[in-house]
């Protein structure tokens, strides 16, 4: 095994038995990615000598506490101090942010050592990363499919073995999407359980950081670094974090798990129904309770989610104006169309097509017929799901409708792409937290199973998935990336 396939708790292992060094690793990596990044593009800055010159001082002080000496990569919309922070956008193509996000200090803090930043769909916009205003990532399990998205780079990265672990954003599904689609474990925390400090916001009351990884045990170990309380951000909650490495072990014996008929119909892929049927039974057999439910506002939660995101992305783009950050049209001759022709050409289609969306929906007229219905759409959601944790513990779901597709197959129909979402976006509807994990294949393209529990429980999510894991073989495989 080389050592760029090694998960993270395996290389930290190796490190504080003395058996490897930091600068190894890094050089590992370096090489892994000199011989795929070619084919796979999930990086649009790297920064491997920067990475391996920290390294060097990790070494030199040794211990290796925490994620001292581990590569990883980061979605570019989290800010980096002195390192390029695109959004995969022309708006900010060169542009440097002067502090670090808070998950990224607390990182740094760790000593983990950033290796670049990764492609995404433009200001997180999309799920497939085709929208990157500046090239598509390629899926490593077949290079003419999509990775999803938006963290596209961030799941691909993880799956071809260029770094051990990615930061992500996830605000509809863009953590949990991309890692089905890559066959890799993601997890989007509760809303509030990881500070957004630094994060270029898409829609804020639905976005937040998570981890994609190789497995469980990764997730769980850098989860606990980047979770907790940030009072630079206040809808970062101050609740305690509880040790999610050693809650892994405890199984599912006895614990509740619904199923959601409304998520096995949707359009579902009859080979992506029938896998996760067959992990139900997994944990059944593993001693979990599973049972049928209903969330019976399912069907609206897309709808809602198309005007409450897009209404959020038009306020908080609207920064974007050529005078305080980024791209500046220099040809114009008054303020008005300064600001005009700066949008007009910085912003990619998918963009400007969710500000005049969310525009529009928030106009006065239209607020209370669009905005504010969605609003209480979204409370139904949120009520479904009470329901429903009431009597259970966690609710199992597909995580993609589908398999990953052709690139190019759906540019032309942004509606069909927004299809994609409908299993994950209620999740971010209701704050909730929810992991996507490998379980299994369909014609060599890896699917994905999600798991959804009560705000907070992050926990019994790892601890299920953990369970699951151990007794299956599909987080092991990978993609066959000729070199
Ligand atoms: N695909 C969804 C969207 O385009 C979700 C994106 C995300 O989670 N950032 O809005």
């Amino acid at each position: 095994m080389n050592l760029w396939d090694f998960p993270v708790y395996l290389l930290q292992h190796k490190l504080q038995s003395g058996e490897i060094s930091s600068v190894e690793i890094v050089r590992a990596f370096r090489e892994r990615i000199s011989q795929v990044e070619g084919k796979v593009k999930a990086f649009i800055t790297l920064d491997e000598e920067g990475a391996l010159r920290e390294a060097a001082r990790v070494d030199q002080e040794g211990g290796y506490t925490g994620l001292a000496g581990i590569p990883y990569g980061l979605k570019d919309l989290i800010c980096t101090r002195g390192m390029k922070t695109t959004c995969a956008s022309r708006m900010l193509e060169d542009f440097i942010p002067v502090y670090d996000a808070f998950v990224v200090a607390k990182l740094r803090e760790t000593r983990a050592l950033l290796m670049g930043k990764t492609n995404l769909d433009e200001f997180a916009m999309g799920s497939s990363t085709e929208q990157s205003a500046f090239f598509p990532t390629r899926n490593p399990w077949a290079l003419d499919r999509v990775p999803g998205g938006s963290s596209g780079g961030s799941a691909a990265a993880v799956s071809a073995r260029e770094v051990p672990f990615c930061l992500g954003t996830d605000t509809g599904g863009s953590i949990r999407q991309p890692a089905a689609y890559c066959g890799v474990v993601g997890l989007k925390p509760t809303y509030g359980r990881v500070s957004r400090r630094g994060v270029v916001p898409y829609a804020s009351s639905l976005d937040q950081v998570g981890v994609l990884a190789q497995n469980v045990r990764d997730c769980a170990l850098v989860f606990s670094i980047i979770a907790g309380h940030d009072p630079g951000d206040t809808t970062c909650v101050n609740v305690p974090v509880p040790d999610f490495v050693s809650a892994l072990d405890e199984g599912v014996k006895g614990i509740k798990i619904a199923y959601p008929r409304e998520y096995f119909a949707l359009g579902v892929d009859e080979e992506i129904k029938a896998a996760v049927m067959k992990s139900l039974k997994k944990l059944e057999e593993l001693g979990a309770i599973v049972e049928e439910v209903s969330l019976p506002h399912s069907e609206y939660a897309l709808p809602a989610y198309y005007l409450l995101a897009p209404a959020e992305a038009s306020a908080n783009l609207a920064r974007f104006d050529g005078v305080r950050y980024g791209y500046r049209d220099l040809e114009a001759d008054n303020v008005i169309d300064m600001f005009a022709q700066t949008r007009g050409t910085a912003f990619g289609a998918e963009v400007k097509r969710r500000i005049m969306l969310g525009t529009y929906a928030l106009s006065s007229g239209y607020y209370d017929a669009y905005y504010l219905k969605a609003l209480k759409v979204r409370r139904l959601i949120s009520s479904d799901f009470d329901k429903v944790f009431a009597s259970y513990d966690l609710i199992v779901t597909p995580t993609t409708p589908t398999p990953p597709f052709i690139i190019g197959a759906h540019v032309e129909d942004p509606i069909t792409l927004y299809m994609n979402d409908i299993l994950t976006v209620p999740v971010n509807m209701a704050g909730l937290p929810a992991m996507s994990i490998p379980c299994g294949l369909t014609r060599g393209l890896p699917l994905g199973m999600q798991i959804i529990a009560k705000p907070f429980a992050e926990s019994l999510i790892m601890q299920a998935a953990y369970a699951f894991e151990q007794n299956t073989e599909y987080h092991s495989m990978k993609p066959e990336l000729e070199v």
